[in-house]
């Protein structure tokens, strides 16, 4: 049954969506490309620099994304695949639009390569060792089921143990 751009809202942890395995789409199915533009206005309206598809209640492999210096324009992932490209990795903060005020450091390698299709259904790869890569990470992650608590530190946890029990109880 097709998806209503128009009903798509941002859901949180711990709303059991965030914690399927997403599954692959038909890049050529317009009510797919529909739902990706919405999800792009909605990434921008929230001021996020990515959004997974299961951040907005369905289970597609699907992740829209923004650099910080492009603010206006956003960019469809259709069922993206990664491939770490670098050795090294690095610890950086992160958030979520789905888990508002928590923050953490987040160990990532820094060099990925990303292929997929694009809104019109095209095929299309890119590679960074920049920020963005970071971003490919944590949506690609939603796909996945994985939440940002799941990998942050022990310590950073702690740090938002009472705001994650604060959202767990708001449900
Ligand atoms: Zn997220």
């Amino acid at each position: 049954m097709p998806v209503d751009p128009n009903t798509l809202m941002l859901v949180y942890y711990p709303d059991p969506i965030l914690k399927k395995i997403a599954k692959e789409i038909d890049p050529k199915d317009k009510n797919v490309q529909a739902v990706a533009k919405k999800m792009i206005e909605i990434m921008i309206e929230e001021n996020g620099l990515g959004l997974a598809a299961p951040q907005v209640g369905l289970s597609w492999r699907l992740f829209v994304t923004r650099v910080p210096e492009d603010e206006e324009v956003g960019i469809a992932w259709l069922n993206p695949k990664l491939e770490v490209i670098s050795d090294e990795s690095e610890i950086d903060e992160e958030g979520c639009l789905s888990m508002p005020e928590i923050r953490g450091g987040v160990r990532r390698p820094i060099g990925i390569k990303i292929s997929g299709h694009d809104f019109d259904g095209k095929k299309m790869s890119a590679q960074s060792d920049d920020f963005i890569a970071r971003i490919w990470q944590h949506e690609n992650d939603h796909l996945d089921g994985v939440l940002i608590t799941e990998k942050m530190s022990a310590m950073d946890r702690l740090v938002n143990r009472r705001r994650i029990r604060d959202l767990e109880r708001a449900r």
